[in-house]
């Protein structure tokens, strides 16, 4: 989805905006509004809206909302929204086993800053175990992403109607190609950040005197487990010698 920088701040200029591509109903027979509507006619509704309103409406469309975040380097403007639009919302984190210490540090940082109800999934134990003895990021990422996050992840979906990610267009191919709303099996997946340029989010990460994660300043653009991270631009050093840009749970 390519979009005016800055629309979101200043969309009275930008308006009317064309409507998006798409067309599946949201699909079950619900008593939730938003449930009745398509994909389209909520991309249509939600796009000229900022993050900030869009989280507030999302609350008002659906009853049973699921929130996950990475605590990766740019969670904290998703994590600063929802304090100010729904601080009593749950926090699902995934944690693979294999994050980094930092990372659970930041967690905890941010856990205390914004009181946050945060919930920890875990993996079944003994199938994370047998992805430690067998190193299976080497061998299977994919296979490694599916045990430790898209599995557990599935468990969490049940009895929810929506889930709201900080995904954002600019951080990589896949993501770039993605609406505000997308129908994803049995879940409607909510991206309210999704066209908010890198300069905007420094900007407004600097502007609420916001605390970055702790291993950005030492060249992690992205950062998710300790095997599959290392240094570099934007999520290059993401799974950085294998074609694998996305764990699965986004695709
Ligand atoms: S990111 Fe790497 S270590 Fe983490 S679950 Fe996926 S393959 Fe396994």
């Amino acid at each position: 989805m390519t979009l005016p920088k800055g629309y979101w701040r200043n969309r009275d200029r930008y308006l009317p905006f064309p409507l998006l591509a798409g067309g599946a109903r949201g699909g079950r027979n619900n008593t939730t509004f938003a449930l009745q509507m398509t994909i389209d006619e909520l991309n249509e509704k939600y796009l000229p809206l900022t993050p900030e309103q869009r989280i507030a409406e999302v609350y008002k469309d659906f009853n049973k909302v699921l929130f996950t975040s990475s605590f990766g380097t740019s969670a904290v403007f998703l994590l600063h929204l929802f304090n100010r639009v729904k601080p009593e919302e749950t926090v699902y984190f995934l944690d693979t086993t294999y994050h980094f210490a930092e990372t659970l540090e930041y967690k905890e940082k941010l856990t205390r800053m914004f009181d946050l109800k945060v919930v920890d999934v875990l993996p079944e134990d003994w199938k994370n175990k047998f992805t430690r003895d067998d190193h299976t990021w080497h061998k299977d990422p994919d296979f490694c992403c599916s045990i430790n996050k898209v599995e557990p992840m599935e468990r969490i979906k049940k009895g929810h109607e929506i889930w709201v990610s900080g995904l954002m267009s600019y951080q990589n191919a896949h993501r770039s190609n993605l609406n505000i709303f997308e129908k994803k099996k049995d879940i409607i997946k909510f991206y309210p950040v999704l066209d908010v340029s890198e300069a905007e989010l420094n900007k407004y990460l600097e502007v609420n005197n916001l605390p970055v994660h702790p291993l950005k300043p030492l060249g992690y653009s992205s950062v998710g487990c300790v095997h599959c991270t290392s240094k570099g631009q934007g999520r290059e050093g993401r799974w950085s010698n294998k074609s694998k840009t996305e764990c699965g749970l986004h695709l």
